[in-house]
This record gives structure tokens, sequence and C-alpha cells, in this order.
């Protein structure tokens, strides 16, 4: 039977798994013994590349050479970084890592005599836009993979726990990784899987904790500093790694000790887990905040959760589940005490559905937009801002919703219409908020008086094309907006080759 990999390709860790014989997600570890692999990649002076485990390792010396957090980074266009000459892409730095959990997992397969894996299901984040999952694809591509879909990480988490008892419920998938917090509600009904709601912050995670831990530790053990005047000294990195090793054992045990060097002085000493918790409670109520957030804005306004599920590697700290449990009362579940594998065993199951192998009982329904798109325009101040069409929290699907414009000048025949994109849920959002997409003449080729109304709509199909038609005076003028990654086919089948001999 025909076998396809899962991936989850993280801000911080990336895990990779497959059905196994048993017909269940099994995570296949890497050649380092871990079941998740850093998303870290050291680009040496010797023009070899390294990832994972060896490039985290390599922080404390070759601070300057390491790309970490590059998912944040998908579609940043002003992204700008060369080391050695060499530009830096979030599409060729995130081939690398895909390359790495693969070609670990194929060699771990090779050894147990099963043939190699070419084709994955990579999750998304669920605010991803279009441009972010084209990109995802392209990097997928560029290391050698047929990427049969693309899954966004909530999805994924919920898939893993399977309907099992999930049937008849709404339940918060809480996906708290290394760089990121997501929020999704989430309901389950007659195996049918819909997304209500999807929030988040791109910049809270695992990470801010080591950093208020390391802040607490500069303070107390009276070095005068703070992370902020040291965070671009070349050591930082690794004392960095020294603040997770500790938070980490804060998670198995009530006290644990620390130690690092810092200007050539040795600091050592213990911590509770008690003074470590008060000390990033703030953290953990922004993620109750975006929770409630969520729910505001859900199909359901104010919407019940019957049940959590927790996700991502910060899940561990027993101070998440303490909290959601007295907030919420409800049932809290981790997957088999894994947070940071659900995702790719989601993936997974994805995956051998796709290929036939499985038959999941879960169906995915109903997905959110996770953007909003809107046209420019101008207020009656004259001010110029974008007006949300489809709203990030409508279906992913929409069939022409419209609003109605006034033209602005006599003799009027056409106008530019400007498409952007934007992750507020709002009506109105300021022009430099929002990423503009598309901008288009449209003529309906006959002047109209200035106030002539004219309706501007917007729909989406189920793969992310977003069409746009304007009517005026019953002439309907129409474009539509596909899609492409940055990169051309020849671009990424060249990137692919350049990849193809290198061991990374
Ligand atoms: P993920 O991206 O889901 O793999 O999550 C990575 C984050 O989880 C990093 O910030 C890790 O430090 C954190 N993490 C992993 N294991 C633990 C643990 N046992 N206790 C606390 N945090 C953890």
């Amino acid at each position: 039977m025909e076998a396809a990999f899962g991936i989850d390709l993280g801000t911080t860790n990336s895990c990779i798994a497959v059905i196994g014989e048993d017909g269940l997600p099994q995570v296949i570890k890497n050649l380092d013994d871990e079941f998740t692999t850093p998303s870290v990649v050291c680009y040496g002076d010797d023009g070899e590349c390294y990832v994972g485990v060896e490039a985290k390792r390599s922080m404390n010396v070759e601070y300057d050479r390491i790309v970490a957090f590059i998912k944040r980074e998908m579609s940043n266009e002003k992204y700008d970084r060369k080391i050695d000459d060499i530009e830096i892409t979030p599409v060729a730095t995130s081939a690398l890592i895909l390359k790495k959990v693969v070609d670990d997992a194929n060699e771990q397969r090779r050894m147990e005599g099963l043939p190699e894996i070419h084709k994955a299901v990579v999750t998304v984040p669920a605010y991803f836009g279009n441009m972010e999952c084209e990109l995802t694809k392209q990097a997928g591509q560029i290391a050698g993979l047929e990427v049969l879909d693309l899954l966004n990480e909530p999805t994924a988490a919920a898939l893993s726990y399977g309907i099992k008892g999930l049937e008849g419920k709404t339940f918060m998938i809480y996906d708290l990784g290394g760089g990121t917090f997501d929020v999704s509600i989430m309901r389950m009904k007659n195996g049918v899987l819909d997304t209500l709601a999807t929030d988040g912050d791109h910049h809270l995670g695992g990470i801010d904790w080591d950093i208020a831990l390391l802040d607490y530790l500069l303070m107390s053990n009276d070095l005068g500093i703070a992370y902020e005047d040291i965070k671009k000294d070349s050591g930082t990195g690794h004392i960095l790694n020294q603040m997770e090793i500790c938070k980490k054992n804060l998670s198995k045990s009530d006290k644990a000790p620390y130690k690092f060097k810092y200007n050539r002085k040795q600091i050592t000493g213990d911590i509770s887990r008690s003074v470590f918790e008060e000390l990033t409670e703030d953290l953990l109520e922004r993620t109750i905040d975006i929770i409630h957030h969520a729910q505001k804005i859900s199909r359901e306004p104010g919407v019940k959760i019957d049940e959590i599920i927790l996700v991502g590697g910060s899940s561990y700290m027993p101070m998440v589940k303490k909290k959601l449990q007295k907030e919420f009362s409800c049932p809290i579940r981790l997957d088999n005490l894994e947070p940071d594998r659900a995702v790719a065993k989601g993936a997974a199951i994805h995956a051998a559905n796709i290929l036939g192998s499985t038959k999941s009982k879960v169906k995915i329904g109903t997905d959110l937009a996770s953007r909003s798109y809107g046209v420019r325009c101008i207020s009656p101040e004259g001010k110029l801002h974008v007006w949300n069409i489809i709203k990030r929290t409508d279906d992913l699907v929409y069939e022409g919703k419209y609003s109605g414009f006034c033209t602005s000048d006599d003799n009027q025949t056409s106008v530019i219409i400007a498409i952007y994109e934007n992750i507020s849920e709002k009506d109105s959002m300021d022009v430099d908020k929002c990423t503009l997409i598309e901008e288009k003449v449209l003529s309906w080729g006959f002047p109209v008086p200035k106030g002539t109304t004219v309706y501007s709509f917007v729909s989406r199909n189920s793969d992310g094309t977003v069409r746009i038609w304007l009517e005026c005076q019953n002439k309907k003028v129409d474009f539509e907006i596909k899609y492409r990654g940055m990169y051309s086919e020849d671009e990424v089948e060249r990137m692919r080759k350049d990849l193809s001999g290198k061991r990374v």
C-alpha cells in the first residue's frame, strides 16, 4: 500500500509521522533519536548547511549564521538577510528543514527495510494566507516532495484525536508552541468537523517564557542588565537554550537548577516552579484574553466550550492546564501526553485518506477564511481606507459578497480597484495595515455621473481563488486573483536539483 508522510513544519520544531502497519499514526524519530527536530538552520562557513539539533547547538558560537523562527517570515517580501553573500529566503530555509525531517525519516525507514516516501501532507497555521500556503507548497517541492495537500494545524490536531469522544462537542484546540499561540474553536457533528473561530498571537510562545526566566535570573543575580540589552550578543542564543532546559525541567519537578555564563561569570542556582509560574503568569493571561476574543468573534458569538485539547510543546507546562481548568472548568485533553506531535499525526491521517489507504471517519467541513479581503476606498472625510468585504471570520468558501460604493467624479467610466488582504475582522482598516494583493483598472465603458453606485462583489472558492467583479448600471466586469508562489516552476525545479544531492 502506498504511504505518505504527514509533516508539521513548525515555527520552532518540526515533526514527521506516517501511518504504521497497525493503521495508527506513528511519529518517526530523527537521527538524533528525537521525536521533533528544531526548525533551525545554520549556514556554515564551509558552505554546508546544518539543520536541527546540530544547528541549535551551534547557536553559542555561530549566532550570526543561524536562521530560526523563519516560518513567521514566510511571505515577508521585505525579509532581507545575507550570510556570506548567500541570500537567505524563508522558502529555501523551510525547504532545508523539510528535507532534513524527510531524509532522517527515510533513513529510519531504510534501516527497517521499508521503502522511501516522497509524498506528504504539510501543515500550515490557520492564519496563513494564500501566499504563505503557496510558498509552503513550493518549499516542499524544492525539498523533493510531492505535496499532496496542505492542512490547517488545528484541523490536523483534531484529526489526530479522531471522532471518538468529540462527536457532538464544541471543543477548543489550544496550541501553544515555541513562538506562536493559536486557538481554534471547532465542532464535530455527525463526523463533520467545522471551524467556528480561529485567533492567535504570532509572537507569543515558549521563547517568551524563556526570556522571562532569563530576565528574572539576570535581575536576581544582580547583573544589572536585561535580555533586551544582550539580545544581539553572540552568546545569548546559548543562554536562552539553558533557560529552555531549566523551563523544561520545571515541567517535571517543583525545583530546577540553572546554569549559564555571562561575561565570563558562571551563574548557577535553583529556581522553583511557583516562582517561575508567578513571573510568567501575564503571558498565560494573554492566551486567555485571546480565547475570549475568539469566542466573541466566533460564528456563534459567545460559544461555550465543552472540551479543550492541548497542542504544542509549551502545553507541557503544568501551569497551562491548571489555568485552563480554572477558567473553563471543562475536560482538558493531552494527546497521550504528546502535545507536540498531534499535528504531524493528524497530517499523516489526512495523507492516508488522500491515498485511500485508510478511511478516517472524520470529514473536514466548514473552514474559515483566516484573512479578510477588502477594497481600497475614500471615506467621506477624504481618508483612504480598506473596506473589508469578506471577513476572516467568514467561511472560506464565499459566494459573491458585495458592497456598494459611489463614483467620486463626473463622467467616470472606470475605477481603480485595489484588493487588500488583512487579519482584521473589522469593517474598515488602515491601508498601511493591509497587504495589497492586486490592483486593476476595471472599466464598465460608459460615463456615469458623480455619485453613481457601483457594486463590488468578492467571492472565494475552496482552493482560495478570489474573484472580484463590479457592477455599474447592470454592466458587469470581473477579474480573478489566482495565487501563485513567489517562484516560477523553472526556479523551483532548479532549486530542487541544487538541493537534491545535498545532505543537511
Ligand atoms: P513546538 O513548536 O510545539 O514543538 O513547541 C516548542 C516549545 O515547546 C519550545 O518553546 C519548548 O521549549 C517548549 N517545550 C517543549 N517541551 C517542553 C516541556 N517539557 N516543558 C515546557 N516547555 C516545553
